[in-house]
């Protein structure tokens, strides 16, 4: 079967659950997915899945299907493909993922975590083409990580590999949703761009953001979109962000010396909003010959990433 034309990809999201049956070369031949049916728990958002993956299948061979790419948050364990509670599906606790496929389907089944198999979206099909080292970020309300090295994913000892939104990029900053203070996400993410554009809130009552949002429903979405219309202080909130990820990118850049970061969510909607800032920190923050070979761009995949991520776990041999 290793070489069978079609696989199979699943998506496991705290909002949204997905199936694509998929060619080697990325074509989407079917597709499906449903609000994920988080509240019901695992049990319940398994079926869905399983039901999906039957429809996607309807009408293809099992021995013309190469196996089963399954992406989900972490934490996770990929080597024996089992589900740690992720954050966004509450009571998924050691749930055995790629053994469950297995039994119902017959067919080999890979577990990754979903930033990982982006990075390797990302750099088979997406901005990553093309590079032997790349370092891919989600970038909204989390920042996750993915590397590759040498070619190759790298997960580290036991899957934590790439988190650099939980390192520490301020001393006694803000609190993190990890349990830290100070890392890069308490202080970069979506939901940290809009905390930010809270507190400042009685500092800049002009601002185009407070015509469009309370404080209270203010997302970093409506913070992007001022800023794009030229709001002085939607810029400012933005740029702030912007440099402590150009502060965290540097401080990866030179441990790992890739010659390409992706970056998601933000970066694509906010373009030279946020990437000039990011490169001045760059700039100051890592060494001319690091940074000199290094290029920082936003992600292309979009909303093809997640079909494309689960289905890269069969096309990396
Ligand atoms: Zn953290």
């Amino acid at each position: 079967m290793a070489d069978a034309p079609y696989i199979v990809g699943v998506d496991i999201g705290g909002t949204k659950v997905a199936c694509v049956l998929a060619d080697a070369e990325g074509r989407i031949l079917a597709r499906r997915w449903q609000p994920t049916r988080a509240s019901e728990g695992w049990q319940a958002v398994v079926q869905q899945l399983f039901e999906m993956t039957e429809q996607v299948l309807a009408g293809t061979l099992l021995s013309q299907v190469r196996g089963i790419g399954v992406s989900c948050g972490g934490p996770l364990d990929s080597q024996r493909g089992i589900v740690y509670s992720p954050p966004n599906l509450p009571g998924w606790d050691a749930v055995p993922v790629k053994q469950l496929f297995e039994e119902r389907f017959g067919l080999p089944t890979r577990l990754e975590n979903d930033a990982n198999a982006t990075a390797l979206a990302e750099h088979r099909f997406g901005a990553g083409q093309g590079t032997r080292n790349m370092v891919f970020m989600t970038w909204g309300t989390g920042i996750g990580g993915g590397l590759i090295l040498d070619g190759k994913l790298y997960r580290g000892t036991n899957d934590l590999a790439g988190e650099i939104g939980h390192t520490t990029v301020l001393l006694d900053g803000p609190a993190c949703g990890c349990g830290k203070r100070g890392c890069l996400e308490s202080l970069a993410s979506g939901p940290s761009i809009a905390r930010r554009a809270r507190e400042l809130a009685n500092e800049s009552p002009e601002s185009l953001v407070w015509q469009r949002a309370t404080p209270d429903e203010v997302t970093a979405q409506h913070i992007v979109e001022a800023a794009q219309d030229g709001d002085t202080f939607a810029r400012f909130v933005l740029s702030e962000a912007a440099t402590y990820m150009g502060i965290g990118i540097a401080n990866v850049a030179q441990i790992l010396n890739p010659e390409r970061v992706v970056l998601g969510t933000i970066a694509v909607k906010a373009g030279e909003l946020v990437l000039e800032p990011l490169r001045r920190a760059l700039a100051v923050h890592a060494w001319q010959r690091v940074r000199g070979v290094l290029q920082v761009v936003p992600a292309k995949l979009g909303d093809r990433a997640q079909d494309l991520a689960a289905i890269c776990l069969w096309l990396d041999d």
